[in-house]
C-alpha cells in the first residue's frame, strides 16, 4: 500500500510540472462501475488476494489510445495500443476491421510467455488475424510487466489477479472510449492456457462484463493444480506465496477462494471449452474437471475435444476456429447459423445415389444410366410424389448461377456462408420456369420446384434433387467426376446437414 501511495504522489508531482489538468485527471479517475458485482459474494473478511475481494474492487480502465499502425491489409488494420489499468499503462495490439462498423469486440488473453522475452502482441497472432478478417475488433492486452506495459514489483506473487485486472480494465477502456466503431454491447473473450485462467476469474467475478467466453486449453479452474505444476517449483513465486498465505493444508480457505471452480454458480454467459487431447501443458483432465463443475453449476457450456491436438492446435486449428466463430457469431452478431434441409425428408429419401457413389452405364443404381464417374452430391428421390416439391435455400445466400443446363434441366447455385466458410451449393433438376429471379435469398426461401420426371424440366431424369456442396465460389456444374481425387473438391452434404 505504501508503495502505491508513493507512486501516486510521484505521478502527481510529475504531472504538475508538465500538463497538470490531464495528469491530475489520471491520478484520480472515476471508477468504471463501482462495486458492480458486490452482490454476488457475501463479502466478509476475505483475503485481499481472493476472488471475492477482487469482485468488489473498483476498476478504472480508461484512456484507450491507438498508436502506430503495425500492419495494414485489405480486411483490417493492426494498431499498437495502450490503455490505463489503475495507475499502470498497459500495452497491446488492436486489429480493426475495414469498414465503418460498429464491430463486436473480442478480447484475447494470451498464455504464459516469459515476460523477459515477450514482445508486443505475441501469443495469439493467428487468432487475432482470423477474427479481424471475420469482422471483429480484436484487442490483445500484453498484461503488466509485458512488452511496453508498466513494470510492477511482486507481480509474480498475485496468482494472476494483476493480469486479470489488466484485462477487466481493457474491457472498461473499450466501454469508456469515444471511438464509434466499437459495438460496446457485444464484447466476447477468448483465453488460452493462463489466459483461460484469467478468463475464468473474470467470468466468476464480473459475470456481466462480457457476453461469451472461449477457454482454449485453459489452466485448471482449481488454482491448486496450477500452483503444483508451475508455482511450487519456482522459488521467486512459490516460496513467497507459501510464506504469505500458507500451503493447501494450512490455508484451505485461501486456496478455495482463489480458485474459480468454487464460484461457477456466478457465471451468467455461455462458455465454450476447446481442448486438445494431446495437450501436455494443460492436460485434458483439467478441462474435464472444469466442464463437469460448470455443468453441475448450471452453466451454459459446450465442451469440444480435438483428437491428437497439442497445447497450440495445429492440424485441427481450422475446425477449432470455425467453431469459435460460430459460437461468437451466434451471440455477438446474433447470427442464425442453423441450416435447414433443402427438401422435406432430406435424409430418408437419399436411397439411390449417395455422395461419392461410382456409376457407369453398365453399373448404376438407376436404369438407364447415361453418366460415368463419382457422384459429387446426394440425390433425394421424389418419383413417388406427384404434387409440387418445393426446394428451399438451406440458409441465406447469393445466387451465383440460375438457368437450364444439359443433364439437369433447371439448376441454381447459391453461395452460402456455413461456419465461417464459403461454399457453392448446387440445387439441380428444378423446373427451369420455376427458378427464383432474386439475386440473394433468405434462409428457407423457395428457389423453385423439382421438375417433373422424364420431361425436359429434368432433362429426362427422375424427379429428384441433385444437391452438392463445394468449398469456394466456383460455379462448377459437374454432377460426376472421373477420379476420386477430383471428388475431394466437394464435401459430403450429410456432414453439414
Ligand atoms: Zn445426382
Amino acid at each position: 500500500m505504501q508503495k502505491l501511495l508513493l507512486a501516486t504522489i510521484f505521478i502527481l508531482i510529475a504531472g504538475c510540472t508538465t500538463t497538470p489538468s490531464t495528469k491530475l485527471n489520471e491520478v484520480a479517475p472515476k471508477s468504471n462501475n463501482p462495486k458492480e458485482s458486490e452482490e454476488i459474494f457475501n463479502v466478509k473478511d476475505y483475503d485481499e488476494l481472493s476472488l471475492p475481494a477482487f469482485s468488489t474492487k473498483e476498476f478504472n480502465g480508461r484512456d484507450l489510445k491507438l498508436g502506430k499502425v503495425l500492419e495494414r491489409t485489405n480486411l483490417y488494420t493492426r494498431y499498437y495500443i495502450t490503455y490505463k489499468s489503475a495507475d499502470l499503462t498497459i500495452s497491446g495490439i488492436m486489429n480493426l476491421p475495414t469498414g465503418d462498423g460498429p464491430f463486436p469486440v473480442l478480447v484475447l488473453n494470451h498464455g504464459y510467455i516469459d515476460p523477459a522475452i515477450y514482445t508486443n502482441g505475441r501469443g495469439l497472432k493467428r487468432e487475432q488475424d482470423y477474427f479481424a478478417k471475420e469482422g471483429y475488433i480484436v484487442i490483445h492486452p500484453d498484461y503488466r510487466n509485458h512488452a511496453e506495459s508498466t513494470k510492477v514489483e511482486g507481480y509474480q506473487q498475485d496468482l494472476r489477479l494483476g493480469y486479470t485486472e489488466d484485462v477487466v480494465s481493457a474491457v472498461y477502456a473499450v466501454r469508456e472510449s469515444n471511438l464509434e466503431y466499437f459495438d460496446k454491447e457485444n464484447i466476447g473473450m477468448l483465453g488460452h492456457s493462463m489466459g483461460g485462467g484469467i478468463t475464468q476469474n473474470i467470468l466468476v467475478t464480473h459475470p456481466e462484463l462480457i457476453k461469451a467466453a472461449v477457454l482454449y486449453g485453459p489452466v485448471s479452474s482449481d488454482t491448486r493444480d496450477n500452483f503444483d505444476k508451475w508455482g511450487r517449483s519456482n522459488p521467486d513465486r512459490g516460496d513467497i506465496i507459501l510464506q504469505n498465505h500458507g500451503d493447501f493444508d494450512q490455508a484451505p480457505e485461501f486456496w478455495d477462494n482463489i480458485s474459480p471452480i468454487n464460484f461457477f454458480d456466478n457465471i451468467k454467459v455461455p462458455v465454450l471449452i476447446q481442448q486438445g487431447t494431446a495437450d501436455e501443458s494443460t492436460p485434458m483432465k483439467w478441462a474435464d474437471k472444469t466442464h463437469r463443475a460448470m455443468l453441475e453449476a448450471g452453466v451454459d457450456v459446450i465442451y469440444n475435444t480435438y483428437k491428437g491436438e497439442p497445447h497450440e492446435f495445429i492440424k485441427m486449428w481450422p475446425q477449432f476456429m470455425s467453431s469459435n466463430l460460430e459460437f461468437f457469431d451466434k451471440i455477438l452478431k446474433k447470427q442464425d447459423t442453423e441450416i435447414i434441409e433443402p427438401v422435406d425428408e432430406f435424409r430418408s429419401r437419399i436411397n439411390l445415389k449417395e455422395f461419392g457413389t461410382y456409376v457407369t452405364p453398365d453399373s448404376s443404381p438407376v436404369e438407364p444410366e447415361r453418366f460415368t464417374g463419382y457422384h459429387t452430391g446426394v440425390d433425394i428421390e421424389y418419383t413417388d410424389v406427384t404434387q409440387d416439391t418445393e426446394v428451399l435455400a438451406i440458409t441465406k445466400g447469393k445466387v451465383l448461377y440460375g438457368g437450364r443446363v444439359n443433364g439437369y434441366g433447371g439448376v441454381i447455385i447459391l453461395e452460402h456462408e456455413l461456419s465461417g466458410q464459403t461454399y457453392s451449393v448446387l440445387y439441380g433438376h428444378l423446373d427451369p420456369r420455376s427458378l427464383t429471379n432474386n439475386s440473394t435469398v433468405e434462409k428457407g426461401e423457395r428457389l423453385g420446384v423439382l421438375g417433373a420426371g422424364y420431361t425436359e424440366e429434368t432433362d429426362n431424369e427422375r424427379k429428384h434433387l441433385h444437391f452438392s456442396i463445394k468449398p469456394g465460389t466456383d460455379t462448377d456444374l459437374r454432377g460426376y467426376v472421373n477420379t476420386s481425387s477430383e471428388l475431394k473438391d466437394w464435401i459430403n452434404p450429410l456432414e453439414l446437414l
